[in-house]
């Protein structure tokens, strides 16, 4: 069976991928002297410290701007091996009682909060409230009306809210967004968005309606939505969505298993969709125009992202998506750099205001226009 790190992970590649992810900390003009980085570096403090937390904690031993210093956790003898593996001092160390603390320690700048779906609405607005840089896994939050209230808070605290959108970062992907604005494809028709696998443990947190806030949709069908909005280049105007659920046990009331989508573009283009936790083998994004074709594949997993246009097969390099995410991140923070493709909170509610719209579409069996 495949499981979610199958779906995301692709083997082998790790060890290469860390190294290669340093073009990122140097200076890779041929020729030039590589200098190592001397800057502003953020200062950042994990809050859920699971699976993917884990994950960013060891890509970021790569980053040069950004660096792992503290932990929020429940569960203290997580926090004693975080300590020790990752060199902590007790004061950066939390739990979700106390870390409103956080505002008065100078040694945090940012707090990434990578908990479960439900969470991460309260935690972020803490967090904004202890004045501290809040970066949030995605689904930002469970619907457009939380997302707004995040936004908000953490404007009014004058904190950045930036949401984990790893592959806004993916060199292949950004070359599919280069050859777009350079208009190689022409027209954009046409984009497909595939991303699913079947899930393993019917207990798990993402089958929980209440603290995944719903199922594939907000765990993977937000790829393909994020990917349909970076690829062709355009918000979309509306949606109709389709459910489809075999096993009524696993999934239950509110908790979607496959749901195929579309959505329009102001330029005529529409995209296809499909969201699901029991179809293996989808993570494939392709994209017609008039003149060319880009297709990804896999589109979003950890890596290596693969990929071929009308022009060839793509070669940009391999990345560690979590170590460039996390230097860019630092560089967003500190120089309000502006990336290619956005990682802030309105970003995040753009996607969660298409989310809202699926699902009123698969409840009405209507056609739901969207606006800005
Ligand atoms: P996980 O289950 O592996 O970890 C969740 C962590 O949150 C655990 O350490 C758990 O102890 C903690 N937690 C705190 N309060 C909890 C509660 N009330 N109930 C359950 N757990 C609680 O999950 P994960 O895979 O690390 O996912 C966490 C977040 O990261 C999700 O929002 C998910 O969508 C996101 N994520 C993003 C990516 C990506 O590629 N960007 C990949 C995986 C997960």
């Amino acid at each position: 069976m495949n499981t979610r790190r199958d779906f995301l992970q692709k083997i082998g590649a790790s060890a290469l991928m860390l190294q290669l992810s340093s073009i990122t900390a140097f200076s890779n003009t041929p020729g030039q002297i590589e200098q190592p980085y001397q800057g502003k570096v953020l200062r950042v403090a994990i809050m859920g410290l699971g699976g993917y937390g884990t994950r960013v904690a060891e890509a970021m031993k790569a980053c040069t701007k950004a660096k792992l210093v503290g932990v929020i956790s429940g569960t203290p003898s997580k926090i004693k091996d975080w300590q020790a593996k990752y060199n902590l001092p007790e004061k950066n160390c939390y739990n979700y009682e106390n870390f409103d603390q956080v505002k008065d320690n100078p040694d945090i700048d940012a707090i990434y909060v990578i908990t479960p779906n439900a969470l991460h609405h309260n935690q972020v607005i803490r967090v904004a409230k202890a004045g501290k840089h809040a970066i949030c896994e995605k689904p930002m939050a469970l619907n457009a009306k939380e997302g707004q209230e995040m936004i908000a808070a953490c404007k009014k605290a004058n904190v950045k809210l930036l949401v984990g959108y790893r592959m806004h970062f993916e060199p292949q992907t950004l070359e599919v967004i280069r050859m777009r604005n350079a208009g190689d494809f022409g027209k954009i028709m046409f984009f497909q968005g595939q991303c699913g696998f079947k899930t393993g443990d019917p207990n798990q947190w993402r089958l929980n309606k209440a603290l995944a806030g719903g199922g594939s949709m907000m765990d993977i069908g937000i790829y393909a939505i994020n990917g349909a909005r970076y690829m062709v280049g355009e918000e979309p105007i509306w949606v109709t969505a389709q459910e489809t659920k075999t096993d009524p046990i696993k999934f239950k009331e509110g908790v979607d298993e496959t749901i195929q989508f579309q959505l329009g573009f102001p330029s005529g283009a529409v995209a296809s969709l499909l969201s699901s936790y029991n179809i293996n083998h989808l993570d494939r994004f392709f994209m017609s125009g008039d003149n060319g074709f880009a297709e990804l594949q896999p589109s979003t997993g950890y890596g290596p992202i693969t990929g071929r246009t009308h022009k060839g097969e793509l070669t940009q390099p391999i990345t560690t998506h979590q170590t460039v995410q996390m230097d860019e991140m630092a560089t967003i923070i500190f120089e309000n750099k502006q990336p290619v493709v956005p990682v802030n909170g309105e970003e995040g509610l753009k996607d969660l205001k298409i989310i809202d719209a699926v699902y009123q579409a698969v409840k009405t069996g209507k056609k739901v226009t969207l606006t800005a």
